[in-house]
């Protein structure tokens, strides 16, 4: 891992940190967010910042559109294509043309739609490859669809992912997998993957939740069939926004997705009584958006304006090996393991630390304004949002563990009591 100042030999400072502050490119969108005096976030991976201009964009679709407008804004206030032009806003993001990608329902909802979808296009094929310790809903919803399907869902541990796909063979469906790991932060190589399943036959599904607004996806680059992800992460939409869907264009004309609702009808407002699906992207549609919360979603991808994913990219890569580089420099004593590539290339946007007393220590950091969280057994998981973290919180953030740690103060017994959401 290179050092993140010039001379390897010497340690890290506080001057440092303000000086890599002084020279980011990127120092300006930190404006762009309502973030509380005091607060240090390192949970954008979980829940995203408030852009300001969410702020009085809801209160005039509360006003106005809903208060004045009422039914009349599906039409007047563009409401009703907003899935859609909120999917144009992310497709930019994630390497994807703009009439392929749609935000609708939950990731959860939406792969089932898809594994569900993708399944009946391999209908001689009954093997689903995905991987032990992915994220839970992924993996119970891959469950489900199996066994809709009638077919068995193999789940291996990240590094047999390869030698299972190979082993599946011509029976292969489909691969599913997170393209960066919700625990470790670890990337896998989704042109590699996706290249080598479809030379079997097989289709993938990607999951871009902790990929989408933190580095450069490049789903069309990568000729991938299907993904999903997340609004309300790194997209900053609001607690509950609603998720996106990718569907590569050539897979769209035979699509057959199970949540037939009117709002993928080909003409809604025929009311027929035979379901004929959009021939384009809101064929994935099921029914009426949370309309408040997409309106969220769609003002708060304007914070990405003008950013190149590039450069932002290259940021979080830096804060994290700063973060990394000072866990070694002042954590040393305290028995902390790094849960993430230590090589920034291979690692999304986040470092994830592990320590039998994880959970104590991070309730112990949040009431100090620092905010990560925890995720079980033991790991500890700081976020690094590019476009508000800076270079000398991450300096603040490891100053507070190390005091924490060395007066023992995570130990009072306030840290141990569990809360339902860690
Ligand atoms: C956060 C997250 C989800 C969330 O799914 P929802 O159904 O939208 O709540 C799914 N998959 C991964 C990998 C996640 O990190």
């Amino acid at each position: 891992m290179p050092s993140v100042v010039e001379s390897p030999s010497r340690s890290v400072s506080q001057a440092d940190c303000l000086a890599l502050d002084e020279r980011d490119p990127l120092k300006h969108l930190k404006d762009r967010f309502d973030l509380p005096e005091g607060v240090i976030y390192l949970d954008g991976n979980s829940l995203g910042a408030l852009p300001k201009s969410v702020k009085p964009r809801l209160a005039k679709a509360i006003n106005e559109e809903w208060g004045k407008g009422l039914i009349r804004s599906w039409n007047d206030a563009g409401w009703y294509p907003a899935p859609k032009r909120a999917g144009e806003a992310i497709a930019r993001l994630i390497g994807a043309d703009r009439d392929e990608v749609i935000v609708c329902d939950s990731i959860s909802v939406n792969l089932f739609k898809l594994l569900i979808a993708a399944l009946r296009k391999r209908p001689e094929r009954k093997i689903i490859v995905s991987e032990k310790g992915n994220f839970p809903t992924d993996v119970y919803i891959n469950a489900e669809a199996a066994e809709l399907m009638g077919c068995e869902l193999r789940c291996v541990e990240p590094g047999d992912v390869q030698a299972a796909i190979e082993e599946a063979g011509d029976g292969l469906a489909l691969l599913q997998l997170t393209h960066v790991h919700y625990k470790t932060g670890a990337i896998y190589d989704m042109a590699g993957l996706t290249r080598t399943v479809q030379k079997l036959g097989g289709l993938v599904i990607w999951d871009l939740a902790h990929s989408a607004g933190t580095l450069p996806v490049d789903l069309n680059g990568c000729r991938a069939d299907f993904a999903v992800g997340c609004g309300y992460k790194y997209l900053n939409g609001g607690p509950g926004a609603p998720a996106f869907v990718f569907v590569a264009r050539h897979h769209l004309p035979d699509l057959h997705q199970p949540i037939a609702g009117w709002h993928g009808h080909a003409r809604p407002f025929a009311f027929a009584q035979d379901y004929a699906p959009h021939a384009g992207i809101e064929k994935m549609l099921a029914g009426t958006s949370p309309q408040l919360s997409l309106i969220a979603l769609e003002e708060a991808l304007t914070v990405f304006d003008g950013v190149d994913m590039q450069v932002l990219r290259a940021k979080n890569r830096t804060l994290g090996d700063l973060f990394i580089q000072l866990v070694d420099q002042e954590l040393g004593a305290f028995g902390f393991e790094l849960a993430s590539p230590r090589e920034s290339a291979e690692r999304g946007s986040q470092v994830s630390l592990t320590h039998p007393q994880g959970y104590a220590i991070v309730q112990a950091l949040i009431a100090r304004g620092i905010i990560g969280d925890f995720r079980a057994p033991d790991i500890l998981r700081f976020g690094f949002a590019a476009p508000y973290v800076g270079y000398e919180d991450i300096w603040n953030a490891i100053a507070a563990l190390k005091d924490i740690m060395a007066t023992g103060v995570w130990d009072q017994p306030q840290f141990h009591a569990r809360q339902a959401v860690t």
